[in-house]
């Protein structure tokens, strides 16, 4: 049993992906060839953005996405503790702060009310200046972003989607990666919509933020290759890359329903174990993209039993954080200590997750619910 089936999805469309990476060997272009806009249209169109911008990772989008908005050295920006490294890494490097804010316990997500409260704080401290929030759709379900939006405009701040794992998802009735100004996806691999290696897209509505996406892409070019009119990055998408794609991309409208069969039928198989478990919450008006399947133990005793017996049946798991940003140690230099966002403490403590992909078998699901249940 695989945690995340490449291979199954693979044999679907092997003759296509083939047939596209040939079309790139043949036109030659392997720097921004004609994939990349072909997937940015197909993609702004999928999400209903008007811009989308390919990019080498979903790092590099978050990193876009942050010089877009020139946050630096003395910038406040808020996200959330229990999340994937990346997120908050990018703040960092560009000499800004990242000020956590903790989760709700239901959804993993930020919490707008404890958003409100770290805005505030900053602003009374008078040391740093609240600049942005990045809302992070964790393990594919889309954060608040009306809360988050709102409060935000309230207090002149940028918000960024940090949609890597979320594309999709839905939100009240729109995708995941166009509920912020800016949204930044990932294609690594094992994310909902992967290539064979690293890939990334920053989707926008404004045509300004989208030149100057593509301008910070590459190098802050200007008129052309040779005019740098801003610092920038070398982050563009490989055309390869691309082409792989343009060819899963076909599958992705089928895959998210396979994914929404295949969670709904955990929920119900846990349930009728009785399991001693907390199955994810999909509030109303959502759907989760399904990165993961996550679920909680009631203690971090309670969680290790139950790794144990999956061990022992030769099914594969994962912990999907088990430590938050707040006390990784390269973030020591904020000076935070446990206790301080005890909700994402508490879920490091007890969560993992289940294989899930969109090719995973009923019985296969019926397997790891009867090895839970020991
Ligand atoms: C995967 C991930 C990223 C980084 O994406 P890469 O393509 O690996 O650089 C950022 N944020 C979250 C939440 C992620 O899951």
């Amino acid at each position: 049993m695989q945690f995340i089936d490449l291979k199954a999805q693979q044999q679907l469309i092997r003759e296509k992906i083939e047939e596209n990476i040939k079309r790139v060997l043949d036109h030659g272009r392997y720097i921004m060839g004609p994939e990349i806009t072909e997937l940015e249209e197909k993609l702004a169109a999928y999400v209903g953005t008007r811009h989308a911008v390919g990019c080498a990772s979903g790092t590099d989008a978050l990193m876009m996405a942050l010089l877009a908005l020139e946050v630096g050295p003395g910038d406040a920006v808020f996200t959330s503790p229990f999340t994937f490294f990346a997120t908050a890494e990018v703040v960092g490097l560009l000499g800004a702060t990242p000020v956590f804010v903790d989760i709700d316990p239901a959804t993993f997500n930020l919490d707008p009310a404890k958003l409100v409260q770290a805005i505030e704080a900053v602003n009374q401290g008078q040391t740093l200046e609240p600049r942005a929030v990045i809302g992070v759709d964790l393990f594919g379900l889309p954060a608040d972003y009306d809360a988050i939006n709102q409060i935000a405009a309230g207090h002149g701040l940028a918000v960024i989607e940090d949609a890597a794992q979320s594309l999709g998802g839905v939100y009240k009735g729109r995708r995941a990666c166009s509920l912020a100004q800016m949204g930044c996806t990932s294609f690594f691999p094992a994310k909902p919509l992967g290539c064979y290696g690293d890939g990334g897209m920053v989707f926008c509505d404004d045509a300004q933020l989208d030149g100057l996406l593509r301008s910070l892409r590459v190098h802050g070019q200007g008129s052309d290759k040779y005019d740098n009119v801003r610092l920038g990055i070398n982050g563009r998408l490989d055309t390869i890359q691309a082409a792989v794609l343009l060819a899963k991309l076909e599958l992705l409208p089928r895959e998210m329903e396979q994914r929404q069969e295949v969670a709904e039928r955990y929920r119900d198989l846990m349930a009728r174990a009785g399991l001693a478990l907390t199955t994810p919450e999909v509030p109303e008006g959502y759907a989760s993209a399904w990165a993961q399947y996550s679920v909680l133990a009631q203690s971090q005793q309670a969680r290790q039993e139950f790794l144990d017996r999956l061990g022992k049946a030769g099914i594969p798991s994962a912990i999907y954080y088990p430590k938050p940003l707040h006390l990784q140690q390269a973030f020591a230099y904020l000076g935070h200590q446990p206790g301080d966002f005890p909700v994402s403490e508490s879920a490091g403590d007890r969560v993992f997750s289940l294989p899930m992909h969109p090719y995973l078998a009923a019985g296969d699901q019926e397997k790891i619910v009867a090895a839970l249940a020991g």
